[in-house]
């Protein structure tokens, strides 16, 4: 690593507060740097909060938290969607910073940005729209009234690969469900989640709130919020593993928890595809934010009778990729997000050529300061390689070939994650058919893009439980209540 360069350098100085954001209150303090994975240079450090500090967070949620479920909805929305303008107007500034600490391509950085948003512009048109319920019951004996009321106090922990919208994806429904929320974003990117904090202060989100904080230690610091009898519901995003130690810990307290986790899409291209739209889909689900994504195409099924062509193609496209500095608007293929994430995506590719893998490009990574891998294709890879079950998080893409439609279903399917899966066939029936025996929370069919605020994302089996966006998203932060009333 270099020396500390001051972030100021590259950033608009009003979005680079990054201290404790505890009570409308900004606290400065280092202990984690924040490293350009570009260059390898630390460009700020930012605090790292105790568990007394995370308990003060808790305590400025709940100060808030009265006169916030109070607020009507109509001004909760009038909030957001100002935080929404803002962020609209920062757009470039806030790419470049998510560049900057990310390593994404601007592009990518810039895609990023207007995505999330839009969970603000999304969530602002939702609050003042939660409905609840009148039915009489069946024996006539009384009526069922169900309102919904904000689930209380909320900790949301967000990773690193969409360090603004995995907040404001979970930010928005909170706030317009009338929640007060603790955000600690993940160490790698915490720059872009105190700027977005300091739009919302902007924007008139009253102190406490929203609250940031960042740590060292999110294993205790964590623990003690979801201890304390106040929090009430945990909303994380990140690995699976990390997602199965927090849903133990919130058992202990009962603590309500929506849980995104890890993936392994499976992108599935019958011979009947148009290649040019599979392979610009493939692009896409593959090689969005280099790979590092949860909905990121991590194996391709594909026909016998389209496969060479589909290899061929792929490689073509992906040795055309323009690798360099994420800030650098000619980038199409940025860093990983560390050195050890090259390492594990390296380990993967050996095994897979150990076994048999033939590569046709890339395939080894990147000499040099930064953390770079080359976008790869690799075919010939038994279906029971470590890469065909481990989530890659990189630009590689590895084919795999198949002959019927049943084997597509089951290869498919041979995996504990069931997040994302595409499919590419120009007969929408069997495209249909087959999607229903997928399982998968979310099913791209000739589109290799699914995101999007107004859809439920979400995942099966170890994917995940619940879904953030859309309709049912702002339901994650609030409880059914029923009224017995006769009348
Ligand atoms: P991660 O290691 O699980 O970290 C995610 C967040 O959890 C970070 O803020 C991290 O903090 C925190 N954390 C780590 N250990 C913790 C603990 N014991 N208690 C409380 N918090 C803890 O995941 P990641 O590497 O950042 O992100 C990549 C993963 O996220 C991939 O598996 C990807 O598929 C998944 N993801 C899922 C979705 C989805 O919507 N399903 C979206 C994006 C990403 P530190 O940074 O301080 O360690």
């Amino acid at each position: 690593m270099s020396l500390q360069t001051n972030i100021s350098d590259y950033a608009d100085p009003n979005l680079h507060a990054h201290g404790l954001y505890i009570g409308g209150a900004w606290e400065k303090g280092g202990g984690i740097p924040v490293v350009n994975p570009s260059t390898g240079e630390i460009l700020a450090e930012v605090p790292d909060a105790s568990v007394a500090d995370a308990l003060r967070a808790v305590d400025a949620a709940e100060a808030a938290a009265a006169a916030w479920r109070a607020t009507p909805t109509r001004q909760r929305s009038e909030i957001l969607r100002r935080w929404f303008e803002l962020m609209t107007r920062h757009a470039d500034e806030l790419a470049k910073l998510i560049s900057l600490e990310n390593g994404k391509a601007l592009s990518d950085a810039r895609g990023e940005v207007g995505y999330a948003a839009e969970f603000f512009r999304w969530y602002a048109e939702e609050a003042p729209r939660v409905g609840g319920e009148h039915r009489h019951t069946p024996s006539g004996s009384h009526n069922i009234l169900v309102d919904h009321e904000p689930i209380g106090i909320s900790v949301l922990i967000t990773p690193w690969n969409f360090p603004a919208a995995m907040a404001t994806r979970k930010i928005g429904p909170a706030l317009a469900a009338g929640c007060t929320v603790i955000l600690k974003p993940a160490s790698e990117t915490p720059l872009t989640a105190y700027a977005m904090a300091r739009l919302g202060e902007e924007a008139g989100v009253p102190a406490g709130v929203v609250n940031v904080l960042t740590t060292t230690n999110p294993g205790k610091v964590t623990s003690a919020m979801l201890e304390d009898p106040r929090v009430r519901k945990l909303s994380f995003t990140g690995s699976t593993g990390v997602g199965r130690i927090l849903l133990a810990e919130a058992a202990k307290t009962v603590v309500s928890c929506s849980m995104e986790l890890g993936g392994n899409a499976p992108f599935v291209v019958f011979d009947d595809a148009d290649l040019n739209a599979a392979l610009d889909g493939a692009m896409v689900a593959k090689m969005r934010n280099a790979g590092e994504a949860c909905t990121a195409a991590n194996r391709f099924y594909v026909q016998a009778g389209i496969h060479d062509a589909f290899v061929a193609g792929l490689t073509e496209r992906m040795a055309a990729l323009k690798i360099g500095p994420g800030s650098d608007p000619s980038t199409q293929c940025g860093p990983m997000i560390t050195t050890k994430a090259v390492q594990k995506i390296d380990h993967l590719v050996s095994d897979a050529i150990k076994l048999g893998g033939k590569v046709h490009t890339g395939g080894a990574p990147l000499a040099g300061s930064g953390y770079f891998y080359p976008p790869t294709v690799i075919d010939n890879v038994p279906v029971d390689a470590a890469i065909a079950h481990e989530e890659i998080f990189g630009p590689v893409a590895p084919v795999y070939k198949f002959e019927t439609e049943e084997e597509a279903v089951r290869l498919a399917n041979n995996t504990e994650y069931g997040l994302a899966a595409y499919i590419y066939s120009q007969d929408l029936k069997r495209a249909m058919r087959v999607g229903k025996r997928i399982e998968t929370g979310m099913l791209g069919i000739n589109r290799g893009l699914m995101s999007d605020p107004a859809a439920p994302f979400g995942g099966v089996k170890q994917s995940g439980l619940g879904r953030e966006g859309g309709v049912t998203g702002i339901l994650e932060f609030m409880e059914a209540k029923y009224y017995a009333v006769e009348f």
